[in-house]
């Protein structure tokens, strides 16, 4: 059997000491690692270098607001974690919610799932979506870079040889719009990965016609999650008219460039604006215009139009 160093520090201070001298794997929840790095049936899985274990490091298990309110999110947190608790926004709390069957949410953390940088990822659909900023420690300091920035394209990140993600902060949560949107389409309803995901979120002027502001980001259509802010300003400003969503659906399908099953990711993702922005419209009663039961539980199809 082949040996293996392992460290598992106690602490945070601990874990960037040795993160400082050692080139070490950092292990979260392992539920990427142990995959990417399995052998045949009966064999443990063998790593190129030292790993070091943080799932349990007490200082990337928190979920507070800081100061600004903002919601931070201890790297360490779990998508149960994440899911259950209400300070995390909305759109994070579905996507941890929707992630794997309950034995994986039990383990998966989202910083595992940022670094892991894959562009069917879950959690950086709502954390692009909500302009979520990465925090970086390392001995030498912090720094905190955009998620969607740290995410430099598949499977490469913005990540320092000494550093590690400590927590992810937030600074919109759905109280800042007035409808929220957000959909899996998987082929089930737990234990799928994403076929797409569509966040999207508006905001009215006092006038309740004139877009403030609206966002949308979309995974697995790129080889990373794609949003623009050029696109949403199409709409930013202006009242919602059926000209304006075709310009921000034709926009956004400029963008996005989904490689397998393209015309099914292009033409989800445009049912998906057009009926958020339709809907939102109309000032439904809902402030969540849609929910994964709608379609899945009562296995109704998508609308058309
Ligand atoms: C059966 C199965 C189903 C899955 N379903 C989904 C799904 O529906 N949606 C989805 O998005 N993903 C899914 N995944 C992928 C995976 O579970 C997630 O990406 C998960 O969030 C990874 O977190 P982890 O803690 O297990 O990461 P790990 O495997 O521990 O680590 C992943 C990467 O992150 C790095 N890392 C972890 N923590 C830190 C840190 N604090 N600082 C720096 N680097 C760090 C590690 O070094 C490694 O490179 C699934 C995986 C499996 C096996």
């Amino acid at each position: 059997m082949e040996e293996m160093k392992c460290y598992m520090p106690k602490t945070l201070k601990e874990a960037l000491e040795i993160k400082s001298r050692v080139d070490v794997i950092p292990m979260a929840g392992g539920s990427d690692l142990m995959v990417s790095h399995k052998r045949t049936i009966g064999l443990t899985p063998v790593f190129e270098k030292p790993v070091m274990i943080i799932r349990n490091l007490p200082e990337l298990k928190r979920i507070y607001l800081n100061e600004k309110g903002e919601c931070c999110i201890g790297a360490g947190c779990t998508s149960s974690e994440i899911a259950s608790n209400t300070l995390c926004p909305w759109h994070v709390r579905q996507a941890a919610s929707r992630m794997g069957a309950i034995g994986l949410r039990n383990s998966a953390t989202i910083a595992g799932n940022i670094a892991n940088a894959s562009p069917k990822g879950d959690t950086p659909g709502p954390l692009y979506l909500l302009d979520a900023r990465v925090k970086l420690q390392s001995v030498n300091g912090v720094r905190e870079v955009l998620v969607s920035d740290f995410i430099v394209k598949f499977r490469t990140i913005d990540l320092r040889a000494d550093e590690l993600i400590t927590e992810i902060i937030v600074p919109y949560s759905e109280d800042d719009f007035d409808y929220i949107f957000w959909h899996k389409v998987g082929t089930r309803k737990a234990n799928a990965i994403s076929k797409i995901t569509v966040s999207q979120a508006i905001r009215f002027e006092e006038d309740g016609k004139t877009v403030a502001d609206y966002r949308v980001s979309a995974t697995a259509t790129g080889s990373k999650t794609n949003r623009s802010r050029d696109v949403e300003r199409l709409l930013i400003g202006k009242e919602i008219s059926s000209d304006v969503i075709e310009a921000v659906i034709a926009g956004f399908d400029q963008v996005i460039s989904p490689r397998a099953m393209p015309e099914f990711r292009r033409e989800a993702t445009r049912r998906m604006i057009r009926r958020f922005l339709s809907q939102a419209a109309l000032h439904p009663a809902d402030k969540v215009i849609d929910t994964y039961d709608e379609y899945h539980v009562t296995g109704q199809p998508i609308p058309r139009g």
